[in-house]
Formats: C-alpha cells, structure tokens, sequence
C-alpha cells in the first residue's frame, strides 16, 4: 500500500521529469472524468503535489488524482520509448512533446476542475504531516475526537492524519511507546503529543529515504521483524493482527505500554 511519503516521492518526480510538457495526446481508462477529455489538449503541465495517499497532477485549472493502492505505479518514458507493461495494465497515458507519462493499474484515476478535486479531497482528509499546512494541534484535536476508539486503529483512519499507512502505524505506536490496542480516552496528553510528533518525523524520514532512492528497511524498528528483538530493550517483538482492522501488528511488549 501507498503511504503518504511514497505519494510525495512520486509527485517530486513527476515534477522533475514531466517539466515543461505541453499535452498532445491522452488515453484514459476510468468513470470518474468529470470535464470534456478534449480540455487537456495543448496544456502545459504546472506541477504534481501529494494529500495524505494521493498525487496530484495539475495543468491549469484541471487536476488529476490518482491513488496507487497496492499495485498502481507510475511511470515517465521518452515520447517514443516502448512501455514496460502491456497496454491493458495502463489506466491513463498522457502523451507531451517530449515524455509520456504513464500510470498502470491504479484503482483510482479522477480528472476534474483543480478546485473541485483539491477541495473534496481536502474535506475528506485529516492534517497531512508532509504538506506546509500541517497542524499539530489539528492532529491532536482529530484523535481527541475518538474517546472509544483504538490508537492504532484510529491511526489508519485518513480523515484523523492524512497518509498514514500500516508501516507508518506500526512505527510512530513504537517510537512513542504505546500500545496500538489502548482507547484514546486511556491515553494521556504527553503520549498523544508523542503520536503527532512522531508521525510528522517519521514520515519525513521515509520521504527522505525514498527520494535517494533507498529502501526504507532502517525506518523499520518494528514493521515485519516477525520473531525479531526489540532494538531497545531485546525483549521479543510480538505479532498480531488487530482488529477488527485486521492488520498486521507488530509491538514490544516492554516498550510499548
Ligand atoms: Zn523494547
């Protein structure tokens, strides 16, 4: 699954290698487009952003949304360079000058008005930790909202943070020490403050490994170390999956109260 950092990472890119283009040609596969197709047509490309697990591709006053799930991925070839997967795999091919920028298999592609598209999935999503409008406070508020619910499942929940998947989930619970099965209402202020910190932290430390390129496996201090020991204290790491999210769970028993 795509998490809010690999959402940045592919917007930086496509910022840095779709530059400049100027839309000859579009192909697209998906219900969800809301304008003439025809609109794109000779506009330039103005730039790609990422909100919580979506990119966000903008010319003009059009945008684009695109969420990538598990298997969606995104590409950017020379104009005439052959694609790397079949033709039934792509879901939106926008052809420029130059480059071609291709996604595969991504279960969401929406085109629409750029204020349209940016302010329904703004109403729709929490404070996100990598955007220059993130709140703290808005975090903090959003999971006081949830008395009854889990942290850890709550977490997942993009309309509390925007872009937090299970990896982020998993690490910002161990790096502020608690555990993913207590209610909000049995947390106290200085752990919910931890949560929101270190989600803003941590998510900034998976962007920065993802754009040089490396694999994130030294974020990972918790996330699939099935049978491992914690990095701390060397007590065992202990997995489950909670529910009723049903997602993998990984913790230290003495770490994480
Ligand atoms: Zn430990």
């Amino acid at each position: 699954m795509v998490e809010g950092p690999t959402a940045k990472a592919y917007a930086i890119r496509i910022c840095e290698n779709f530059r400049d283009e100027v839309i000859h040609d579009v192909y697209v596969r998906s219900r969800r487009v809301f304008i003439p197709i025809n609109e794109l047509l000779g506009r330039k490309f103005t730039g790609a952003d990422s909100l919580g697990k979506s990119i966000l591709i903008f010319f003009d006053y059009i945008a684009i949304r695109l969420h990538l799930m598990m298997f969606g991925a995104i590409h950017v070839y020379g104009r005439d360079e052959p694609l790397l997967k079949p033709m039934e795999r792509v879901r939106l091919m926008l052809t420029g000058g130059c480059r071609k920028l291709v996604v595969y298999n991504a279960p969401i592609v929406e085109i629409g008005g750029l204020n349209d598209i940016v302010e329904n999935l703004k109403a729709s999503l929490g404070p996100d930790p990598l955007s220059s409008e993130w709140s703290e406070d808005r975090a903090i508020e959003n999971i006081l909202k949830n008395p009854n619910e889990k942290i850890g499942v709550l977490l997942l929940n993009q309309s509390t943070i925007a872009g937090v998947g299970n990896i982020l989930r998993n690490e910002i619970l161990f790096r502020a020490g608690v555990n993913p099965e207590r209610r909000i209402s049995d947390l106290s202020m200085d752990e919910i403050r931890k949560i929101a910190y270190y989600t803003k932290k941590l998510s900034e430390e998976f962007l920065s490994l993802k754009l040089q390129g490396k694999g994130i496996k030294e974020l990972l201090k918790v996330y699939n170390r099935f049978s491992g020991f914690c990095m701390v204290c060397g007590g065992p790491i202990k997995f489950s999956r909670q529910e009723p999210i049903n997602r993998k769970t990984f913790i230290c028993i003495n770490c994480q109260k």
